[in-house]
Parts: C-alpha cells; sequence; structure tokens
C-alpha cells in the first residue's frame, strides 16, 4: 500500500528536472509551452514503457500482430474516421483576459479559471485538434495532409493488408505504438497533456457476435497490466462510460484512470467500437474490408475492441506511483520502486575508490553486463550519494566493487527497496542478475 506523498506533483517536475528524466522543450529559447524532451534517464524509461507494452500485447500472444504506419495522412483518412467533422472540443474565450478554455473542462462553465470573472465567456466554437500542413512546395488545398491525431486508423486501413499477408484469422489484433498530435487547447499537468505524445494502441478485431465477450476480456486484462507492472489497484479503478459519454457508434467504453494528484483521470480507454470504422472505410474507399471465412462460407465486417493507452501519459503514473520519500537514518531517502521492467538502468557499478586497480575490472564488470541490460556507472562523490542518486531514478541493484574485490573476486550488490546487501563472486554476477531481472 502507498502513502499519498504530499506535493507529488511538484517533486514528480523536479526530479524530472534534475535526473535527465524529462526537460521543458526548446528551454534555451524561453520554452515553447506544453513540448517536452526526454533526457537520458526519461527516454530509457519511455522506451521501457512501450518496450512492456508491446511485449504484452505482441510478443506474448499469437493473435496480435504489429504494424508501424505513417504519422503524415492525407484528408481522406479523416474523412471516412469523422476527425474532419467530430473531432473538435468546445472553444471559449474570456471577453474580460483574453483565456482560452476548453468549455467541457471547466469546473464552473461560466467563470473563467484564469481571472475569475463570471459570465464573459464567448459562445463555445468547434475547434478541430487537427494539424494541418501540406505536403509538397506548393501550399495548396489539394497538397493538405494531416498530422495523424491517433495510430488507430493506420490499423483500420491496413486491415486488408494485414488479414492478407499474415495467413490469420478473426479474433486478430493489430498494434501500434507511435506519436499522434492534438492541437489541445488547454495542455498542462506536465507530460499528462501536451500537443505531441505517444500512444500505445491495439484495434482487436473479431467475428460481431464475440465483441461483448473480448471487450470484457480487454477491460481486464488492460487494467491487470497496469497492476503488474508496478501500480497498487488502490490506484487505479475501471470507469465505465456513462451513457452520454458514449460515442454514438460506441456499444461501450470504459476507462483505466489512475489517481493523479488532481484526482482520478484517464490513462487508457477500453471502447466496443462495433463496425463502425471498417465501414466508413470501405463506404469511402470503395474497398472491402471484410474477412470471408472459407470454414464456414461467411463474409463478414469485423467488429473491433480497442484499448487505447499514452505511453507518455503512462510514464508520468508509473512515476508518481513508484515515488517515494523515506526517513533512513535521520536523512531522507528518495526512491522510485519502479517495476524492474520499466526501471531506466537495471544496474550500476561503483567503485569504491577512483583509483585504477577498482576502476579497471569495475568497468569491465559493466562492459560484461552492458551486453544484457542498460547499465549505469558512477565512480564520483561518496558512495552513500551514489546510493541515493540511483535510488532516485529506481536502478534496481547497485554492485560495488571495494579494495577486498582486488582478493575475493567478489562484490556487494545492494537491493534498491530493502536496501539489503549480499557479496557475490563476481562471475556469478550476471546471473544472478538475469534470475531476478523479469
Ligand atoms: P482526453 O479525454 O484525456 O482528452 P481522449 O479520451 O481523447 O483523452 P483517446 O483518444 O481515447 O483520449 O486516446 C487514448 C489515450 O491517448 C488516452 O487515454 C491518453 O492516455 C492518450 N492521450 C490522448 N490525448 C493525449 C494528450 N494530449 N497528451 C498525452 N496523452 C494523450
Amino acid at each position: 500500500m502507498s502513502e499519498p506523498v504530499p506535493d507529488l506533483f511538484d517533486k514528480i517536475v523536479n526530479l524530472s528536472k534534475r535526473r535527465g528524466i524529462v526537460f521543458p522543450s526548446a528551454e534555451i529559447y524561453g520554452g515553447f509551452r506544453s513540448a517536452y524532451d526526454y533526457g537520458p534517464v526519461g527516454v530509457l524509461m519511455l522506451r521501457n514503457v512501450k518496450e512492456a507494452w508491446w511485449r504484452s500485447m505482441v510478443q506474448l500472444r499469437s493473435d496480435v500482430v504489429g504494424i508501424d504506419a505513417s504519422i503524415l495522412s492525407p484528408p481522406a483518412i479523416w474523412e471516412a474516421s469523422g476527425h474532419l467533422a467530430n473531432f473538435t472540443d468546445p472553444l471559449v474565450d474570456c471577453r474580460h483576459c483574453g483565456a482560452r478554455h476548453r468549455q467541457d473542462k471547466l469546473d464552473d462553465p461560466d467563470t473563467c479559471p484564469t481571472c475569475g470573472t463570471t459570465g464573459q465567456f464567448t459562445e463555445p466554437r468547434h475547434f478541430n485538434l487537427m494539424f494541418k500542413t501540406h505536403a509538397g512546395p506548393v501550399e495548396d488545398e489539394g497538397a493538405v495532409a494531416y498530422l495523424r491525431p491517433e495510430t488507430a486508423q493506420g490499423m483500420f486501413i491496413n486491415f486488408a493488408n494485414v488479414i492478407n499477408t499474415s495467413r490469420k484469422k478473426p479474433p486478430l489484433g493489430i498494434a501500434q505504438i507511435g506519436k499522434s498530435f492534438r492541437n489541445e487547447i488547454t495542455p498542462g499537468n506536465f507530460v499528462f497533456r501536451t500537443r505531441e505524445f505517444e500512444q500505445m494502441e491495439l484495434e482487436f478485431f473479431v467475428p460481431p457476435d464475440e465483441a461483448e465477450q473480448w471487450y470484457d476480456y480487454w477491460c481486464k486484462e488492460r487494467f491487470q497490466w497496469y497492476v503488474e507492472h508496478g501500480i497498487d489497484e488502490s490506484q487505479l479503478r475501471l470507469r465505465p462510460h456513462d451513457d452520454d459519454e458514449l460515442s454514438h457508434y460506441s456499444a461501450a467504453t470504459s476507462d483505466v484512470e489512475f489517481l493523479f494528484p488532481w484526482g482520478w483521470d484517464e490513462l487508457e480507454g477500453i471502447a466496443n467500437r462495433g463496425s463502425f470504422d471498417l465501414e466508413q472505410h470501405m463506404a469511402h474507399s470503395g474497398q472491402k474490408l471484410e474477412y470471408y471465412d472459407q470454414a464456414t462460407n461467411e463474409r463478414y465486417v469485423p467488429h473491433v475492441i480497442e484499448p487505447a493507452a499514452g505511453a507518455t501519459r503512462t510514464m508520468m503514473a508509473f512515476l508518481m506511483a513508484a515515488y517515494h520519500d523515506e526517513i533512513v537514518n535521520d536523512e531522507t531517502r528518495t526512491v522510485l520502486r519502479l517495476h524492474h521492467r520499466i526501471a531506466p538502468f537495471k544496474a550500476a557499478v561503483l567503485p569504491l575508490s577512483k583509483k585504477p586497480e577498482l576502476t579497471g575490472p569495475a568497468r569491465e564488470l559493466v562492459t560484461e553486463l552492458q551486453a544484457h541490460w542498460m547499465v549505469e556507472y558512477d565512480e564520483t562523490q561518496a558512495i552513500g550519494r551514489r546510493y541515493r542518486r540511483q535510488d532516485e531514478i529506481g536502478t534496481p541493484f547497485c554492485i560495488t566493487y571495494d579494495f577486498d574485490s582486488l582478493e575475493d573476486k567478489a562484490v556487494t550488490i545492494r537491493e534498491r527497496d530493502s536496501m539489503d546487501q549480499v557479496r557475490l563472486p563476481i562471475a556469478e554476477v550476471a546471473a544472478w542478475l538475469a534470475e531476478r531481472l523479469v
């Protein structure tokens, strides 16, 4: 069980800056609002989040394949998907201070949260969230292209390609991880809502009469994924959408929500989308997007269950769930109790002194371990401070090479959460780590 950490949000933002996890983008030019750069530690963690998702959703399954589709896309896709007409948020301007807000996210729909004035909002306008650009040198209507606002359409437009080339039949999932872009009216809460972000989406195509059962399956499966990767169940909930929240084509949607410092908020949506997407693309492209089952001589348009998660948002939730301040020997120790699979570095090798007789063999051990994992090497400062540094970025194991190591050919390994230490022959370290790192 985890105790709530006071000021958790600020602590995560500060830690991210201090330890190279996430930097505000373009800082040397005064920053670029709502854009972030992932630093040397953050890039590893984000990759691990995506890799953990891919492992569960693609690698460990025989009924899901992956793709990597184009970000730049023609208007036809977004015409068919409904995004050109409907992917809008209600935008209101405050006549008093000029601030712009998303009407549906306001606590009080009449009061401006920026200046506190009531009754001064303009009528809401439908603001389309897609980033529009031009492909090629001529900026005319014929050259319009969009940056995708979701990865999902890549799976629908490639449905026939995948079915024809993979020798698989529904139930069959197509998975993708990649960047998406939304011109959010009010980005914020650090990397929770940004204009450029990464998604991890699965479109799971099933025979129509199996849709409900697969929807239930994916709701449970996706909730469990966050638990398995280290978030306590008390900080997660699965919230079914009310009828008035559902899109017209969706038979059911549930969100996996995490208890962020500002309250429950979405990590992932799981939707039973029926045959809406394939039907739309059939109607607009004129292509058949059906499955013909030779065994039963049946032809049908598969229904789709879509678990759609955000990689960057999930990384933030993992950081928040893992963050702990605890008192050890009258000092505060900050530790990220990250799941091993998510931790940026799996181990750190720390020679007790900077003397070459220690640093030489310590570096050799790093080289051996780097063949398997991301491993840090650090010879600066006192050993206690180096442990704390690794605790702060969630490194599960610190390996200390000391003067005795020269004699006994052994090292001390300290475990992050318990701080327990064991002495182990150097020759056994790699196998010992392999047994413990999942
Ligand atoms: P919200 O209601 O928060 O705007 P949404 O319901 O529109 O999100 P989806 O279209 O279902 O989001 O996208 C799936 C997932 O992609 C979300 O659950 C979230 O994790 C992630 N996501 C969506 N928009 C953003 C964003 N602007 N920044 C970061 N992640 C995002």
